[in-house]
């Protein structure tokens, strides 16, 4: 697949459920309404249209949300898109998790074939966390962390960064990775859906954090890629990578590879654009799965040349794009 800019499409995130055990303050507002459970793809569905993107070139999948291991009988999907690991059609399948489910599924999911996961972990400080993720439990989290790298998988913490929030332990967040192992990423946060409070006020851009961390450690660009959107650095003082997310400060848009599809099977070619593809009417309408690929074909055909994201007062803290990022995923 290859988008109107030259761009290879071979990586797929599917999020497969809106909801969540958090409430993340820059995630979701205090209140949410999610999608309707009977716009819901089924796990089958779901199956049905990755197994499609992965005959268009697909290499890698990974699994998002909401919180993607609160929905019921995921391991299914896990098991059975495992299989294309298995034959070889797939090189990498792979998942976003607060972390809360980790302890009961970190062993089904390295049998399933995962190998890396993205835990997200905003503060090492219990009360900070019950703060920003309202639901959250700190202890559990913390617990799923270490299952997750007992049952072998490699753990990579993905930090949003908040001004006033968590600006002064990022830096604590970098040893306290390095001290076990694992990578961390910080992320800047996007205007993705209303939220109680102004962006304006959390918006920390990651330059400052660059400038900031590289007082305390040596960072020496890495050429180490993932296919996502890092730029990883290595940390010379603990032998792991930090990375930087950066959709405000330094758009990655030229070498995006990346489609999102929902759990209601809305395809978005863009996280910041409102542009989308209906592929749950397309895989109803025809059983022979013509009119599903004809229709992903119609959408990547469209993928737009990036997102426009602007945090600042002047804009009024107007969201680029009115969902949530709940609904297409990290
Ligand atoms: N619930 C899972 C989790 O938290 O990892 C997966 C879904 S969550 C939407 C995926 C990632 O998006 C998380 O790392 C989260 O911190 C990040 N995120 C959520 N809202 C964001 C925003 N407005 N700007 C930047 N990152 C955001
Ligand atoms: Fe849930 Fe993840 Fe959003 Fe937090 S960031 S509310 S854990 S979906």
């Amino acid at each position: 697949m290859i988008d109107p800019f030259g761009r290879h499409i071979s990586y797929l995130r599917v999020s497969v459920t809106d909801r969540c055990d958090f409430r993340c303050k820059y995630c979701m507002s205090e209140n949410m309404t999610f999608l309707p459970k009977k716009d819901v793809l089924s796990l089958e569905e779901l199956e049905l249209v990755s197994a499609a993107f992965i005959r268009k070139g697909v290499r890698k999948i990974r699994i998002t949300g909401g919180e993607p291991l609160v929905r019921k009988d995921i391991m299914t999907l896990f098991r059975n898109l495992g299989l294309y690991l298995q034959s070889g059609e797939l090189d990498e399948l792979t998942l976003t998790t607060n972390g809360s489910q980790l302890e009961k599924y970190a062993g089904d999911l390295f049998a399933a074939g995962v190998r890396r996961i993205n835990v997200s972990l905003d503060t090492l400080n219990p009360y900070h966390f019950q703060d920003i993720t309202r639901w959250g439990n700190f202890e559990k989290v913390m617990r799923g962390i270490e299952a997750a790298r007992t049952a072998g998988l490699h753990v990579k913490i993905n930090t949003v960064a908040l001004k006033g929030f968590n600006d002064a332990e990022l830096g604590d967040m970098v040893r306290w990775t390095g001290e076990r192992g694992m990578d961390i990423s910080f992320i800047e946060t996007m205007p993705m859906g209303a939220v109680d409070g102004l962006r304006s006020d959390q918006y920390l851009p990651l330059s400052e954090v660059k400038q900031q961390l590289a007082q305390s450690w040596t960072l020496t660009p890495s050429a180490y890629r993932t296919g996502g959107p890092s730029d990883y650095f290595d940390v010379a003082e603990t032998g792991m990578r930090v990375g930087f997310i950066t959709p405000l400060t330094h758009n990655f848009c030229e070498s995006c590879n990346r489609v999102r599809l929902t759990c209601t099977g809305m395809l978005y070619m863009c996280l910041g654009q409102e542009d989308s593809a209906d592929l749950r009417a397309a895989l109803r309408r025809d059983p022979s799965r013509a009119a599903l690929d004809a229709a992903i074909d119609e959408a990547i055909g469209r993928k737009p040349k990036g997102h426009d994201f602007i945090i600042d007062r002047r804009h009024d803290d107007r969201p680029a794009v009115k969902r949530h990022m709940n609904v297409t995923g990290g």
